[in-house]
């Protein structure tokens, strides 16, 4: 059984952060979602501790948010994936960024914008492409550099 912290709570935010409460998790989830499927490439973007990543990591791995994939044998070195249940969690990734953006704007603008692949369009805080309208989900969607990012536009990085 797992460490709980709100055993007394039968609500289904307090299930959701036994889960995904954790400090760093969801960047975790982020990272990946982004293309980071490697120990140090989370890493090297989060610039976080080994321990708590690795702690993190066997987490959402034990929580089945991440599955864990040998891409090598001899040392052993894993790949982390999204399973559906983590990817599921874009919604709530996509909520947040944009809550961030609202009440803890960057003065230059959003540094990373969520956008529809295939058409361009911007990803409204409801997952809606205001392009097309249509209801997209993590992997219909990718991460490009927003006005307040420090790398221009040109250096897109591919989510999920
Ligand atoms: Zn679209």
């Amino acid at each position: 059984m797992l460490h709980r912290d709100y055993p007394a709570l039968d609500c289904s935010v307090a299930k959701a952060l036994e889960v995904i409460g954790e400090r760093w998790s969801l960047l975790i989830v982020r990272s990946v979602m982004h293309g980071n499927r490697r120990f140090g490439e989370m890493q090297e973007s989060l610039g976080i501790a080994r321990n708590v990543l690795s702690a993190r990591l066997q987490r959402l791995v034990d929580e089945e948010i991440l599955e864990r994939r040998a891409y090598q044998e001899n040392p052993p070195r894993y790949e982390y994936f999204l399973t559906q249940k983590g990817l599921d969690l874009w919604p709530a990734l996509i909520a947040l960024l944009n809550w961030g953006d609202r009440y803890s704007p960057d003065p230059e603008g959003p540094r990373r914008l969520i956008v529809h692949k295939e058409c361009g369009g911007t990803v409204s805080e409801r997952g809606i492409c205001e392009a097309c309208g249509r209801v997209l989900t993590a992997r219909d969607a990718k991460q490009v550099p927003g006005p307040g990012a420090e790398v221009k536009p040109d250096a897109l990085t591919t989510a999920v």
